[in-house]
């Protein structure tokens, strides 16, 4: 028996992954191919969570009666090396012969595998070309590891489609569509759980918020994310990303006046006096600045909608208004008048609770005779 075996970080598996793996399959008569998912590489670092590369493996294998998934790296714990792999299907299946399937920018860096040596006496290679990577170079370099480690790498006389997951994960994070890049399933995996919408893991976001924030501050973070994720369906937006602007969209709160006045005059050059003059309304663009600096942002509409949750505008997009009434009505909120309605209305209509909140915020600014009514806000309740 000749098994396949697709490893990678699969961050995430794509259909140039499958497409690689079904032209091998096909060529060298295997019996069928496994997904292999590492755990913790060496040489790479990932984006998504391993439980949910592997989640993406077991969706792309399931679909495909010659494909299967190995959880064996994602099982173990610690840095991850393939020739420890290896040696465990070779114990578990003795009788099978083992055949890794590689790209050509792969081929160039077998060597700096963990006892490369002994790897290739384990298996051997199938290659296929990769757009981007010159064939040329990658078969000398095969030829090379042949003579030093008598590795058996056979090249096929194809490429591999030009899809790699890097595109992937920056299409995601700008928002852009990857039907036809992925598997649907795995497509609508990464929607639901909102990987790759920035540079960093929720989980890398949420310490990161905690550590920054004062507790209230970061609660009061977490009210608006929910709140915009829960209101997101009803107004066409995508909850995931709803999320991800309400979490951030204080994440410069916690920076001195004179630092948030130095980045947004050196990042954002349409901000203008007004928005400069006071903390209260400063924090807005400098925390588009650090949303994109920091944590990765590059979705246009998720970084506008940070900028925009203090004042407002009368040109909002639903997704932007949607975050500038969570950031009022989230339940952390003490109790104000007007505060009832304000909820109401976000759950019948957004641009009347948006004018709404724009109304409390001139009220509240002519009682106190604190700051300015901002025109941009004014224009919303004439919008
Ligand atoms: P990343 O962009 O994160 O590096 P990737 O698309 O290269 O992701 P990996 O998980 O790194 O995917 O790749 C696993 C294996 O699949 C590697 O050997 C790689 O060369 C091969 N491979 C991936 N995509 C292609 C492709 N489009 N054509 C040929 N080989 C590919
Ligand atoms: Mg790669």
């Amino acid at each position: 028996m000749r098994m396949g075996i697709m490893g990678g970080t699969l961050d995430p598996v794509h259909n140039g992954h499958i497409a690689v793996a079904r032209a091998v399959c096909e060529a060298c008569g295997l019996d069928g191919v496994m997904l292999l998912p590492a755990g913790d590489p060496p040489h790479k670092q990932h984006r998504a969570d391993k439980a949910d590369r592997w989640a993406m493996a077991q969706l792309a294998a399931g679909a495909l009666d010659w494909m299967s998934a190995s959880d064996l790296e994602i099982v173990r714990s610690g840095t991850t090396y393939t020739v420890d792999t290896l040696e465990q299907l070779c114990a578990d299946r003795p009788g099978v012969e083992w055949v890794y399937i590689i790209g050509a920018d792969t081929v160039n860096v077998l060597e700096t595998w963990r006892r490369f040596e002994r790897v290739a006496g384990l298996c051997a290679f199938a290659a296929v070309g990769r757009p981007g990577f010159e064939a040329g170079r990658a078969h000398e370099h095969a030829a090379q590891l042949a003579r030093a480690f008598g590795a058996k790498i056979h090249f096929l006389d194809v490429d591999g489609p030009a899809i790699s997951s890097t595109e992937v994960r920056n299409r995601v994070a700008e928002n852009r569509s990857i039907a036809g890049m992925v598997p649907q399933a795995v497509e609508a995996y990464i929607r639901e759980k909102g990987l790759y919408l920035c540079g960093m893991t929720w989980a890398e976001i949420d310490r990161e918020l905690a550590a920054t924030l004062r507790p209230a501050r970061y609660r009061h973070s977490i009210g608006v994310a929910e709140t915009a994720m829960r209101l997101a369906p009803r107004y066409g937006v995508d909850p995931q990303r709803a999320r991800l602007a309400g979490l951030l969209h204080d994440c410069a709160k916690s920076m001195d006046e004179a630092e948030m006045r130095r980045i947004v005059k050196a990042n954002v050059p349409d901000a203008d006096v007004l928005e400069l003059a006071a903390g209260q309304v400063l924090h807005a663009p400098a925390g588009m600045v650090v949303a994109r600096q920091k944590y990765g942002v590059r979705d246009p509409e998720i970084l506008s909608a940070i900028r925009k949750h203090t004042l407002g505008g009368a040109d909002m997009t639903p997704f932007e208004a949607l975050i500038y009434v969570s950031d009022v009505i989230e339940p952390n909120r003490a109790m104000y008048a007007g505060l009832s309605r304000a909820r109401e209305l976000a759950g019948i209509d957004l641009r009347a609770a948006a004018r709404y909140c724009a109304q409390m915020t001139k009220d509240y600014v002519e009682k106190s005779g604190h700051g300015t009514f901002h025109p941009r806000t004014a224009e919303m309740l004439r919008s």
